[in-house]
């Protein structure tokens, strides 16, 4: 059994108090190790260690700082066997999703390194002939990423490469459910040269050192990944003392059926948006809006394949799905269903616990277009269908909603494939698959309550730096007085 500390400067130490907590494995209940349970105290601890850190890597010429997140990325596949199996115990997840989660870390880290070197700003025309004015990029300092615990890996890697490849020193704050794993990266990229303070990791819980963290006058950038009611918190927070802040927050994602799509054809592909990680994915296809007249045939498919999804050793390649984090997670998603049940709404296949944390593969057929089951991120595995007589009401129906993170559209009519795409209001839209989709270059993110700003790439670099306008008078002027 594991026993780590936070990760600060470059080893582990234990919490200042020596208090610990649990990281349970969700499949099986078991306690897979023990974390350090961050104070405030530790908090001082890490940020005087991040200060030092960001000294000596802002320092480095951006194309040492490539170098050493290159070394990252390939220590990270170097150990992927370390990482995939704890990542599979600690969240829960497939192996087909562990080794996604893994190797997009790598590649993050080496879209990072690219992002270094390219910290490009401007030259400006100047109103004043004499003038010469320089627009220059400057790291922000120390940035805090608070992660959340469905792709407690990658997500965390996203959140911090990009910080790091523009210089700055970064703090974790991991969720809760999943520390070890962090630790475990924080090791894994100490081993490839990253040097002590560049980034530390202070494991526990949000009001007790995520809230001091923010709090910290010496942090002056948040990256959260997490719920929305947590991003609004953390935004009351960071404008208290201007942080620069960046929120990837919750998601009711649509995914559009255009009548054209063969139903059993887009089932198979609704299925992996809706179930992947048992529905605990920011940008799952939750609600599937379906052109008349196929919204009964695609929903009828969608439940038989709901019921084929293969549920068996998380290691086991044809296992589809797992199980939820906590007994919590369980008994919102139970509410859910049991609103839509009440509505009305016919609950095609699923509908229960299967055993343990484990949700039964959930399809609804038209659900009411209100309530907790619509509005509300479920975070689980449900799926609501729903048919809409043209492509106008489809749109509507997708915009219907204060969060706009992320939409699929199933069509092979490019036109009308574009043209909702220009229309629906959210982050990122996929035409001819599913919502849940990633890109370490692309910009993350979305509109609405789903979020503030964008994370990736180029996007990424621009939102955790400073641009400084730097001008020189080229000769004497007149001066008015
Ligand atoms: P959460 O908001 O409960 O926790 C996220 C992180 O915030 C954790 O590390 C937690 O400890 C920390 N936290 C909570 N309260 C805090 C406080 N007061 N101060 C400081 N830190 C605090 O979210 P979760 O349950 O871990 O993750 C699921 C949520 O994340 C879902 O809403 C999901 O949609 C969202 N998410 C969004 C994206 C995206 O890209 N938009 C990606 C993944 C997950």
């Amino acid at each position: 059994m594991k026993t780590c500390g936070h990760f600060i400067h470059g080893r582990q130490v234990p919490a200042s108090g020596g208090e610990t907590f649990a990281s349970y494995a969700p499949m099986t209940g078991e306690v897979l190790g023990y974390a350090a349970r961050g104070t405030a105290a530790d908090v001082e601890t890490a940020v005087q260690s991040a200060q030092e850190g960001f000294a000596h890597w802002s320092a480095l010429p951006p194309y040492e700082r490539e170098k050493i997140l290159l070394r990252c990325a390939e220590n990270v596949e170097a150990h992927f066997d370390r990482l995939l199996h704890l990542l599979i115990d600690e969240s829960g997840s497939t192996i087909i999703k562990a080794r996604y989660e893994v190797l997009y870390t790598a590649s993050a880290f080496r879209a990072a390194a690219g992002e270094a070197r390219r910290l490009y700003a401007d030259t400006l025309p100047n109103e004043k002939p004499h003038r010469l004015s320089l627009v220059v990029r400057e790291p922000l300092g120390v940035v805090l990423a608070i992660s959340p615990f469905n792709a407690p890996l990658v997500l965390l890697a996203k959140m911090i490469c990009f910080p790091l490849g523009a210089g700055n020193a970064v703090i974790a704050k991991p969720s809760e459910e999943t520390p070890l794993i962090a630790v475990e990266l924080a090791e894994v990229l100490h081993e490839a040269g990253l040097p002590p303070g560049a980034f530390n990791v202070v494991t526990g819980f949000g009001a007790e050192c995520g809230e001091p963290l923010a709090r910290h006058p010496a942090i002056r950038g948040i990256a959260l990944t997490g719920s929305t009611a947590t991003g609004v918190r953390i935004g009351e927070i960071a404008i208290r003392s201007m942080k620069r802040l960046q929120l990837e927050l919750g998601g009711k994602n649509p995914l559009l059926v255009l009548k054209d799509y063969e139903p059993q054809k887009a089932a198979e592909i609704a299925a992996v948006g809706a179930f992947t990680h048992g529905g605990q994915i920011c940008m799952s296809s939750a609600r599937m809006i379906v052109e008349a007249p196929n919204g009964r045939a695609f929903a009828e498919a969608l439940a038989r394949k709901a019921q084929s999804l293969h549920l068996g050793d998380l290691r086991d390649e044809r296992t589809a799905y797992g199980p939820l984090i906590n007994q919590r997670a369980v008994e919102k998603v139970l509410r859910h269903v049991q609103a839509a049940r009440q509505s009305g709404a016919e609950i095609l296949t699923g509908g229960d616990v299967h055993h343990g944390l484990v949700f039964q593969p959930t399809v609804i057929y038209n659900p009411p277009r209100s309530g907790p089951c619509w509005e509300e991120e479920t975070f689980g595995p449900v799926a609501m269908v729903t048919e809409a007589a043209s492509l106008d009401e489809m749109i509507a129906l997708a915009n219907e909603s204060d969060y706009g993170l992320s939409a699929g559209i199933l069509t092979n009519d490019l036109q009308r494939g574009m043209n909702a795409a220009r229309r629906i209001r959210c982050g990122s839209v996929h035409v001819g698959t599913h919502s849940f989709q990633s890109d370490p270059l692309a910009p993350i993110g979305g509109y609405g309550m789903s979020g503030i700003g964008r994370s990736g790439g180029k996007y990424s670099v621009e939102h955790f730096t400073e641009l400084k306008w730097i001008s020189l008078e080229l000769e004497e002027t007149p001066r008015p007085f």
